[in-house]
């Protein structure tokens, strides 16, 4: 951990560092060779961290200091809370897939949230975040997948649908470096306990936000057939090594048991989306509906715990 003028971040590998807001990480990757040199913010954080991230930049860069670009790994309002702010500081291109677009460009909400998965006071709170789309339509820029991002040359793009349609991770190959988004996370994200705490605990991808799952299992086999040695996930600290392989690889083999709860709304029925937005929402069933009744009470609940815990 470092403490640079009382910013406090981490250090995943050479060159990339992370910043834990509250319960979701943001990243800076600087290129270290290539044109154009400098660096990329990837995600923007919760509503209200923008400063907190420019100083996080500042205390690794200097005073002043600005990204070549801004990447998303997809547009959920945790990883783009802070992004209409950032851009009033930061004049930069937007990366995002094509897939993610409709929700950067005021054209389609996500899907509701199923508060009913993953038994946990997050998935409880999960109706209060922001599906409504942000609109920085001039500011965005697609990711073409097969070529990557100009401004960072040595990073592989790998789409990683399920959790978000558009969602990516970011691939370093030269020492295996995943930023992995929201395709898993190295917590439990349900619980407000593992994730306020950054306990570690390799795990699939947020559940209450998840809203296709066979693409979420593809997209975990498809970054476990890659072996990194690191990775950094969207929420939850970095793990390393044999046991991030091992763990991957669980996770990966047996993704039905360990990450898609029992049931829910988009458990056997996934959304269905497109460059235009989302168009097909499962409707509830009854079985989940007496579900989200009993999930709303706890959400009011746990959203004025947690508001008082955050101030
Ligand atoms: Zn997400
Ligand atoms: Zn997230």
């Amino acid at each position: 951990m470092n403490y640079n003028n009382n910013i406090k971040y981490f250090q995943v590998a050479q060159g990339v560092w992370g910043m834990r807001l509250v319960f979701v990480n943001v990243y800076i990757i600087a290129n270290r060779r290539g044109f154009p040199k400098g660096w990329v913010l990837v995600d923007a954080g919760i509503q209200g961290s923008a400063d907190k991230i420019i100083a996080f930049a500042e205390s690794i860069f200097g005073a002043g200091t600005r990204p070549s670009a801004i990447v998303l790994t997809h547009a959920h309002s945790d990883h783009t809370g802070a992004l209409e702010e950032l851009l009033k500081h930061w004049d930069v291109p937007v990366y995002a897939h094509e897939l993610e677009i409709p929700y950067l460009t005021g054209k389609s909400s996500y899907p509701p949230s199923d508060p009913t998965v993953g038994r946990g006071l997050m998935s409880l709170m999960s109706p209060f975040f922001r599906t409504k789309p942000l609109n920085i339509n001039e500011k965005v820029k697609v990711i073409d997948v097969n070529s990557g991002i100009t401004e960072l040359p040595e990073w592989k793009v790998i789409h990683t649908p399920g959790h978000a349609p558009g969602h990516i991770s970011l691939f370093l190959p030269l020492n295996t470096t995943l930023i992995a988004g929201d395709a898993f996370a190295t917590t439990k994200a349900e619980s407000a306990v593992y994730l306020l705490n950054n306990i570690k605990k390799l795990s699939g991808p947020p559940a209450y936000m998840t809203t296709d799952w066979s693409a979420a299992k593809a997209s975990v086999q498809k970054l476990a057939d890659l072996q990194p040695r690191i990775a950094a996930a969207g929420h939850g600290p970095v793990i390393r090594g044999r046991e991030l392989q091992a763990e991957l690889r669980k996770l990966a083999d047996n993704f039905d048991k360990k990450a898609v709860p029992g049931s829910g709304r988009y458990i056997g029925h996934s959304t269905q989306a497109d460059e235009t937005g989302t168009y097909y929402v499962p409707p509830f069933r009854s079985s989940t509906k007496f579900k989200v009744v009993v999930g709303l009470i706890g959400a009011i609940a746990g959203f004025a715990v947690t508001q008082s815990l955050v101030k």
